[in-house]
């Protein structure tokens, strides 16, 4: 797409949202488009126990855009492609259980391309417990391109969302941020899986969404989603990854710019009431997580200055359909 004016990713996404669609008679849609994942429901629930939910994403990845064959190879490319699928079930706090692959390859080294990604997507389905059942195969002269579609099973607590912050919650991060493209770790996305279901275990979890796209832009989903609401980060909170201190050398506000903006770190950020919080981030408790700041009734997102004053925080993350962070 080459002319997209002003409107950017999001709001493309918006206006397919808010294109009227008939809801046929039986729809399995419990959640649609908007969220990590569409929540799927089906068959009649049974007599004891919740009705069960399908998880379903879909994330594609392109040669020169998210990874750069040459360089990386392909199973880095695979592992990826799984990996930050795997990573939007983990938002919901889901269980991933199959995935479907579909792969257009360079015809000139198809086969070896096709072997490398299959090692690759294995590695860390197998890890998860996520069994390959299905895909497309083709090639073509252009570069590679995969999308994988991984579907999961909400747990029996329910799958969590992006709109159910409140007021007065806690904004809870599950690891260090920022540096992430520049240092080579978004090839190697560990998807917090087994750490959103032990936070969903131990807590109330009012909202969820994983960090692909910069904690600016991603946190800003959850306040829009959950009606308008705002958040105050505390910048000496944030924990800073060691990939963005060594892009910005001696310079602790840029680093921690990068830790906002930065996309592709694929930890969780999650919002909690401040007495779960507590727990949470008390000495010792597994998962580790970092409390951030906490979500305002008063709409737009600012980080706290050193004298205590509000600074507005522009969503800056990545955007594809404008090809930068920022603006
Ligand atoms: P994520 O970063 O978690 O993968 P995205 O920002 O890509 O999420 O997408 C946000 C929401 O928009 C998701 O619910 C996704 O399924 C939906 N979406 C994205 N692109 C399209 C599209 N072309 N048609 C319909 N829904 C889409
Ligand atoms: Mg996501």
């Amino acid at each position: 797409m080459s002319d997209t004016g002003a409107s950017g990713e999001f709001a493309l996404i918006d206006w397919i949202r808010r294109q009227p669609a008939p809801r046929p008679t039986g729809s399995w849609t419990r959640l649609g488009i908007g969220d990590d994942c569409a929540i799927l429901g089906f068959g009649p629930a049974a007599a004891s126990g919740p009705p069960r939910e399908l998880l379903v994403t879909t994330d594609m990845l392109m040669d020169g855009r998210h990874f750069h064959l040459d360089r990386d190879g392909p199973e880095a490319v695979g592992y990826k492609a799984m990996g930050v699928n795997l990573s939007d079930i983990a938002a919901m706090a889901g269980v991933a259980r199959a995935a479907v692959v579909a792969v257009a390859l360079p015809r000139r080294r198809a086969t070896e391309v096709a072997r490398g990604l299959h090692t690759g997507l294995r590695a860390l389905a197998d890890r998860h417990g996520v069994e390959l059942v299905g895909g497309d195969t083709n090639a073509w002269d252009g570069p590679l391109v995969i999308a994988v579609t991984v579907l999961g099973e909400a747990t029996a607590r329910g799958a969590v969302k992006r709109s159910g912050a409140r007021p007065g919650d806690a904004v809870l991060v599950t690891g260090p941020l920022g540096g992430s493209l520049h240092s080579g770790r978004h090839l190697r996305p560990e998807p917090r899986i087994d750490e959103a279901l032990l936070l969903h275990r131990a807590a109330t979890i009012h909202a969820m969404i994983d960090l692909s796209d910069g904690l600016s832009s991603d946190l800003s989903h959850i306040l829009e989603e959950s009606g308008g609401l705002g958040a105050v980060l505390e910048p000496g909170a944030i924990p800073v990854h060691d990939d963005a201190r060594q892009l910005a050398p001696g310079d602790p506000l840029a680093a921690l710019g990068h830790s906002l903006d930065d996309g592709e770190d694929f930890e969780l950020c999650l919002t909690v009431s401040p007495e779960d919080a507590e727990r949470l981030c008390a000495p010792g408790a597994l998962p580790r997580v970092y409390r951030i700041g906490e979500i305002t009734r008063a709409p737009g997102l600012f980080l706290r200055d050193a004298d205590g004053g509000l600074r507005p925080l522009e969503p800056r993350g990545f955007d594809h359909l404008r090809g930068d962070a920022g603006e």
